[in-house]
């Protein structure tokens, strides 16, 4: 049973209000999570090993530490525990899911977080990312059923956390069968990842990552920034000239190392706004109360500038890190660079003034 509202409105009654922390784990969009609560005036935890604290010590963002052994620890009863003494809320963002556990998050955490604690399992399921977005209306790319339908580009991904490793691109099924030779061979893929081999239309544009804040309190859709992404090897391939990248023979792989900040051509920005509203919208019919706070669409935009989605995150992603000192379009709302991090913490305070924090924690 995902925990529901009510007992974490009980925990956050527990709270004393006055002296609410924001914490989160050392990893992912830390860094601007807690340097926008402290700039929002809250006092700030971070949960990490002896191995990585160094960003937050050197950058100096967290008020307090809970070190543990290992990131798969921060869904223990001690550290719940203390969380709880700090008067915590935590921003989940996509290594604190992936460390804690999806299930855990759901049905163990008894801490209140940021945002709406049913939506995860949209993003994380393909399934079900798949429909949220197609029946919000969003276009997605066509998806392959099995090898044999291959006939257009494809990009065949493999699951998990391995993060873009082993992806390769093929237009037919005998390429198909002869790539994933080659990395059977070179031990990069296993059966099993064979067997859940996720195949879909290869879309030639160029990569926006779309990123919202959805504001309960306001209702209103903010775009806060856009990046595009920086990933390894591929990006490096593209430096090799194409006779030399034949003699080389590399996998290219789209293991993600950084973000770079991007804005998008002014008039695609009124598709933008209403790709953001629709996917808000449908959310709050499929997954009550819907999208709270941060949401991104990873989107490619053909040469008929259409937007096509590849991706959601339903929370915080990694690309809002290329603006923690906020985007253009973060600076338009607010004429000051506001990053995300900040944006989650100003609609924490506004809750608490408002006396509405149940409208954005659960
Ligand atoms: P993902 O693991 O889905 O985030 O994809 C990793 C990377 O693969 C993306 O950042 C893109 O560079 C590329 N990619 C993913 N899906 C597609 C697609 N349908 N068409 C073209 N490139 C894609
Ligand atoms: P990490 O804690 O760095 O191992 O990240 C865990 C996961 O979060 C990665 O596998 C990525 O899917 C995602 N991630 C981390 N950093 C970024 C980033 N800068 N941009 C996009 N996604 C990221």
């Amino acid at each position: 049973m995902v925990i529901s509202r009510e007992e974490i409105l009980e925990v956050f009654h527990g709270y004393s209000r006055d002296e609410i922390t924001v914490a989160t784990l050392g990893s992912h969009t830390a860094l601007h999570i807690l340097k926008g609560a402290k700039l929002e005036g809250f006092s700030t935890v971070v949960i990490t090993t002896r191995e990585r604290d160094v960003p937050y010590k050197r950058f100096n963002v967290a008020d307090r530490y809970i070190y543990v052994e290992r990131f798969s620890e921060i869904s223990n009863e001690e550290v719940q525990e203390r969380l709880r003494e700090m008067n915590a809320i935590v921003v989940p963002h996509g290594s604190f899911i992936a460390y804690c556990g999806l299930e855990r998050l759901e049905e163990d955490f008894q801490v209140p977080i940021f945002g709406n604690r049913r939506i995860l399992r949209w993003e994380s399921q393909r399934d079900l990312e798949r429909k949220l977005l197609r029946e919000s209306g969003l276009r997605v790319p066509r998806r392959y059923e099995s090898p044999e339908e291959i006939d257009a580009p494809v990009i065949v991904k493999f699951p998990g956390a391995r993060g873009g490793r082993g992806y390769f691109i093929c237009s037919s099924k005998e390429e198909f069968w002869r790539k994933i030779g080659i990395l059977k061979e070179k031990g990069l893929i296993s059966q099993e990842d064979l067997e859940n081999a996720h195949i879909e239309e290869y879309v030639v544009g160029t990569n926006f990552c779309l990123h919202y804040f959805y504001s309960p309190l306001k209702d209103r859709v903010e775009l806060m920034g856009i990046d595009r992404r920086y990933e390894s090897n591929i990006d490096g391939l593209v430096r090799i000239p194409a006779r030399d990248q034949l003699e080389l023979e590399v996998e290219p792989s789209y293991v993600i190392t950084g973000n770079i900040p991007v804005v998008i051509r002014e008039s695609l920005l009124p598709q933008v706004f209403e790709m953001g509203d629709k996917l808000v919208e449908k959310s709050r019919e499929l997954v009550p109360p819907g999208m709270i706070g941060p949401f991104c669409l990873q989107t490619l935009c053909n040469e008929n500038l259409e937007l096509i989605v590849f991706e959601m995150s339903a929370r915080i992603d990694g690309g809002t890190n290329s603006f923690m000192n906020g985007s253009p379009y973060s600076f338009l709302y607010h004429g000051e660079p506001l990053s995300m991090g900040q944006r989650i913490a100003r609609e924490i305070r506004l809750a608490l003034e408002m006396d509405m924090i149940e409208k954005v924690i659960s």
